[in-house]
């Protein structure tokens, strides 16, 4: 018989009544260290006295009007968002495969409006994930995701992670747009190098096609920057935004330059709980939490710590894990085992991670994540390891 839950997901048998910081608490009281941050998505942790406050504050005036009125909450959350990045104008959702949906939307329109309605393909990457939506699945393109939902939107082409000789033989008259993940995500924390960002700037500005970028995963200070590509000192046209911007509340966002946005004019998109000012008041708290010069150094400073003991971690270890990845707070360990079975020693010594693609574990603490719990991770994650070598 079908559970009365849809089983799209192989759960683990854990189940959390309550969350405080960095960790996640069963009703028997079992304590978890949390290094998964429900993928990304906590990024103060849960129950940060600033969200609760901002969430609280704003239900007992008024959760949802409609985008038919002025928001002043998504009116400030969008402020802040220009004022912090790029962006010259922001749509709001309320998840990444919405803000997916959006790009690929804004993209096309884009050229359309500029007479060149030919440009509608959209290059993307092998290892890439974009959400699940029918765009969403189309521009990751994996068969994982696509097959048995066919027929797939057109107009997606998909190219080796980081091969920019294929993507600039790749790069015709009917290419909209080259979308990919600064750091891929769920592929397996795939950073691409700086230098080759840089370059996909350059031949998108040199053969006429938009930079989208899908942030979802490793924006919002993830990677120790505000956003992860300014670490390559380049800006994109589009970048999609979700899980840390609303730090556990439902919230994505479609930032844009003025000109690559020109063609969403009004009744053109649209949203209904999109901006609702109950998820841009939590949002406004999470970025002015995280967009402070102190918070973003304060995740480089974990972030370096946390590193270096994952490289001792990996050398004491040589039979269970490969090697450390990613950048800043967005880590992962290439294990030599299944990762799922990693995953799962974790779980026995109580330290929550994530299994990605390319048979890695991810580490994707909350941001507020304190020295001592650093520590403590790492003798949980040596426990895991020892309890695999030694089965
Ligand atoms: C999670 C994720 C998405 C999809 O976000 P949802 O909120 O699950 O729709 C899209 N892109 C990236 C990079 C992600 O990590």
């Amino acid at each position: 018989m079908i559970p009365s839950v849809l089983p799209t997901y192989n759960r683990a048998p854990l189940s959390f009544v309550k969350g405080e910081g960095s960790w996640l608490i069963e009703a028997d009281g079992r304590r978890f260290l949390d290094l998964g941050a429900g993928i990304a998505v906590n990024a103060l942790g849960h129950a940060h006295p600033a969200l609760v406050a901002a969430l609280t504050e704003q239900a007992q005036k008024v959760w949802h009007v409609s985008n038919l009125y002025q928001i002043p909450e998504q009116q400030a959350l969008a402020d802040k968002l220009v004022e912090a990045t790029f962006a010259d104008t922001v749509f709001f959702t309320n998840s990444g495969t919405e803000s997916c949906e959006l790009a690929v939307k804004m993209a096309r329109k884009y050229w359309y409006d500029k007479g060149q309605p030919e440009k509608t393909d959209i290059i993307a990457f092998e290892g890439s994930f974009h959400g699940r939506s029918s765009a969403g699945i189309a521009a990751a393109g994996s068969e994982k995701m696509t097959k048995g939902f066919g027929p797939l939107l057109p107009g997606f082409k998909h190219l080796p992670w980081g091969d920019l000789e294929a993507l600039e033989a790749a790069i015709d008259e009917t290419t909209a747009a080259i979308l990919l993940e600064p750091v891929q995500g769920e592929g397996g924390i795939r950073p691409i190098a700086d230098a080759d960002l840089k370059a996909i700037r350059a031949l998108c500005d040199d053969r006429g096609c938009l930079l989208v970028l899908d942030e979802v995963q490793c924006g919002m200070g993830r990677t120790g920057r505000l956003f992860a590509h300014e670490w390559a000192g380049i800006t994109p046209d589009i970048m999609m935004v979700a899980k840390g911007i609303g730090g556990g509340f439902p919230l994505g966002a479609v930032l844009a330059t003025e000109d690559a946005a020109s063609g969403m004019t009004a009744g053109t998109h649209g949203s209904t709980y999109g901006g609702n000012p109950l998820g841009c008041a939590v949002g406004c708290a999470v970025m002015d939490q995280v967009n402070t010069p102190a918070f973003l150094h304060g995740v480089n400073r974990k972030a370096g710590l946390l590193r270096q003991k994952l490289e001792g971690l990996v050398a004491a270890h040589p039979d269970v894990f490969e090697e450390v990845r990613g950048v800043g707070l967005m880590l992962g360990l290439k294990c030599k085992v299944p990762n799922t079975e990693v995953v799962a020693a974790g779980y026995d010594n109580l330290i929550i991670t994530v299994p990605g693609g390319d048979n890695v574990i991810r580490l994707l603490p909350p941001l507020t994540l304190s020295e001592d719990e650093v520590a403590d991770a790492l003798i949980r994650l040596d426990a895991a390891a020892a309890q695999i070598e030694t089965a």
